[in-house]
């Protein structure tokens, strides 16, 4: 099984692939990703709680340095003996630099997967996009038709305000031309980098990775 980084624009349904390789390969993977990781430390009272609070509380990016410290420490723990799914950390240059590096100094050999998508279709999938208001799960109208409760604990959906927020929206574009896809080309400049069309059907690219990530 290969180290796998998802990279892809926010609000394209990167997490039905994560979730499919994560049951299908559960006992393989160890899954970093930022917002469950931040999520996972902020649940009890420690030394980096309040601050971490502060940050995502307000929607703000957790600095890079932070991220890519705490990415360390999980390949030395719980990522140990385990093949490593990356999963959207790969936003901007300074990250992609540190996780990338952080793998390779470890003598792992990531396959880092790119998710096309045109632009039009961003705006559709994250205006359809619904969040748990407690466990944070993310569902879509589109594959689960006016979906109101989580399946996994049954509270209520929400459309969270920067999805429903056009600019908002707009703003992730930008973002993702400007940080990510320069990031991507550094990537591709050194590493594997694999293009997936992200407009084919979910089960089909799901076969794709499953493919890709055979030793
Ligand atoms: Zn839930």
């Amino acid at each position: 099984m290969k180290d796998v980084i998802l990279a892809w624009i926010q609000g394209c349904w990167k997490w039905a692939q994560s979730k499919k390789l994560l049951e299908c390969y559960w006992d393989k993977f160890a899954y970093f990703e930022t917002g469950n990781v931040l999520r996972a430390l902020m649940s009890n009272d420690n030394a980096i709680w309040a601050y971490l609070k502060d940050i995502v509380n307000s929607w703000r990016l957790v600095p890079d340095e932070i991220i890519v410290e705490l990415f360390r420490v999980f390949l030395e723990t719980v990522g140990k003996g385990k093949a490593i799914l990356c999963d959207g950390n790969l936003r901007k240059i300074g990250q992609t630099k540190g996780i990338l590096n952080a793998m390779i100094e470890k003598k792992r050999d990531p396959i880092v997967i790119q998710l096309e998508i045109p632009e039009e279709e961003v705006y559709r999938r994250v205006e359809s996009r619904k969040t748990c208001k407690k466990c944070w799960k993310i569902y879509s109208n589109l594959t689960d038709w006016n979906i109101t409760t989580c399946k996994a604990c049954w509270w209520e959906l929400y459309v969270r305000d920067d999805d429903a927020d056009l600019e908002a929206i707009k703003t992730r574009i930008e973002e993702y031309k400007k940080e990510t896809v320069p990031a991507l080309e550094y990537v591709e400049s050194l590493w594997h980098l694999v293009k997936l069309d992200w407009m084919k059907p979910i089960d089909e690219i799901f076969e794709e990775i499953k493919e890709l990530i055979k030793n």
